[in-house]
């Protein structure tokens, strides 16, 4: 996009006091449906540093977060191949269901609370998307490709040694990037030292590593190298949601029309004879565009509020500078809602913040007590694979049991299983007893069950064992033993 000329000496009326966008399509799209290529100018200002330092915060806990260690394990693990998930020094296993849902289900809540108070901050601040691609990607671009007007004049011209070096250079950097992101990524899922494992060892062998990695390292640098802003405006269904989620109190980036229009180019002396006047011909808005310049999803907010805009603050900062330059306040566009637009207070309690509020707080609540009520050690005891029972020589049934015990605590531990004596019946292990039982970890100990066949009736007799840990803690539990039924 070419910059605009700047305001010519005189200036000119605004032709309406509020303008509707004329675009009739996406941003992102030229009338013939084609990819319009956006290069948003840089903006420098007090919201885009607060942006830049956040980012980076982001970004260094995204790097951090799976070699960190809490509790001996990765601050943050989605291990769905063994069903465990660690979230800062919380352990969730495959018997966690409900815990795991109410986890969900309480996340939910927070992001459609956060949303109806604060808007889109989340897309302008802390997104992925937002935060790689202007705090990473497009600054590489600038360096490498130049500013925005000479990048747009070498794109659309022939190619050239100038631009096929650039353009070579600037995509292998971000290959590299794109691959040390995707092995973070991947690193979420499968662990730090596993995924070292894997990437010392020949493809062959862990071949699913490999196709993996290759596809998240593409689909990285297809969205940050070519997709871009196109993520937010047509795909992301975050974005799609906003319209149920927000309501007119809802944190919004806004054009102030009341004092933008009706806007007009014009020469700074008109300015200062505007500033002396009481009956001012014009807003403050000088139609200079550098909010429409720097918006990364091409869209110009003085259209009003509209489902591209990601609330990245980038044309705030545009138009302070703007500001500061006419002497004009700061704030012509800036954070508010649409009843603070309207000249009216904007109200936090409201019905459906009160509600998703009271929601939240219960899943909360609901959450801490199912966590707080969790069994030390999971115990889950089956029946081996195999014939139900064996008729020992001897004349007594066997029965074959299996205890899988995990350790749900943050210590090492072991676990011994016995039976009630008066029960007449013997318990012999296969395998040591103690069976050890490390942090975290679920073992399996095998047991022959013997029982006299008098004590069966109609073929079924129930035994209690007891398990004792050894932290002193022991565990009642009972199981169904099978027997000859006449
Ligand atoms: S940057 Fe400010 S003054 Fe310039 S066009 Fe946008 S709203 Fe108007
Ligand atoms: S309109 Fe402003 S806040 Fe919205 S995406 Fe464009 S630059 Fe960012």
């Amino acid at each position: 996009m070419e910059p605009d000329p700047e305001p010519k000496p005189g200036g000119r009326r605004a032709t309406a006091p509020v303008t509707e966008s004329p675009e009739e399509v996406l941003s992102t799209l030229t009338r013939e449906g084609r990819r319009r290529w956006i290069y948003p100018t840089p903006s420098p200002g007090r919201l885009t540093n607060w942006r830049r330092a956040v980012a980076w915060v982001l970004i260094l806990l995204y790097l951090a977060l799976p070699v960190l260690r809490i509790g001996g394990r990765p601050a943050v693990l989605l291990d769905f191949m063994h069903r465990e998930f660690a979230l800062f020094g919380l352990v969730f296993y495959p018997t966690d269901t409900v815990l795991l849902m109410v986890f969900m289900v309480g996340l939910l809540l927070a992001v459609i609370l956060f949303t109806a108070l604060l808007g889109r901050v989340w897309c302008g601040w802390a997104c992925p998307q937002t935060v790689y691609l202007e705090f990473v990607f497009r600054p590489i671009e600038r360096l490498i490709e130049g500013r925005e007007h000479v990048r747009k004049r070498r794109d659309d011209g022939p190619a050239g040694w100038d631009k096929v070096w650039r353009k070579g250079l600037k995509i292998t950097i971000y290959t590299v990037i794109s691959l040390g992101l995707a092995h973070t990524f991947v690193a979420y899922f499968v662990g730090w030292s596993a995924l070292l494992d894997m990437m010392t060892r020949p493809p062959a062998e862990s071949w699913t590593f490999f196709v993996a990695m290759a596809l998240t390292t593409g689909l990285v640098l297809f969205d940050f190298g070519w997709f871009r802003e196109q993520m937010c405006t047509i795909t992301c269904p975050y974005a799609r949601m906003q319209s149920v989620l927000l309501d007119p109190d809802s944190l919004i980036v806004a054009y102030d029309r009341v004092r933008g229009e009706p806007r007009g180019k014009r020469s700074r002396s008109a300015l200062e004879a505007e500033a002396a006047s009481d009956s001012p011909a014009f807003g403050d808005c000088i139609d200079c565009r550098a909010c429409v310049r720097t918006c990364p999803t091409g869209i110009d907010i003085r259209a009003g509020l509209q489902m591209e805009c990601i609330a990245c603050t980038q044309c705030i900062d545009a138009c302070d500078a703007i500001m500061d330059r006419i002497d004009r306040p700061r704030g012509l566009i800036r954070y508010t809602s649409e009843r603070e637009a309207d000249g009216l207070r904007t109200r936090l309690v409201r019905p459906r913040t009160v509600i998703y509020g009271l929601l939240l707080a219960g899943i909360l609540t609901a959450f801490t007590t199912v966590l707080s009520g969790r069994d030390a050690y999971d115990v889950n005891v089956g029946r081996a694979v195999g014939e139900p029972y064996t008729i020992l020589p001897d004349g007594r049934i066997a029965n074959r049991i299996r205890f899988r015990v995990r350790n749900q605590t943050r210590a090492e531990s072991s676990f011994a299983v016995s039976v009630q004596r008066e029960d007449g019946l013997e318990l012999r292990a296969v395998g040591i007893m103690p069976v050890p039982l490390a942090k975290g970890e679920m073992e399996r100990l095998e047991t022959w069950v013997i029982a006299d066949p008098a004590t069966f009736e109609r073929g079924v007799q129930q035994a209690e064992f007891r398990l004792e840990f050894a932290d002193g803690s022991t565990r009642e539990v009972e199981f169904t033993l099978l027997g000859p039924k006449g």
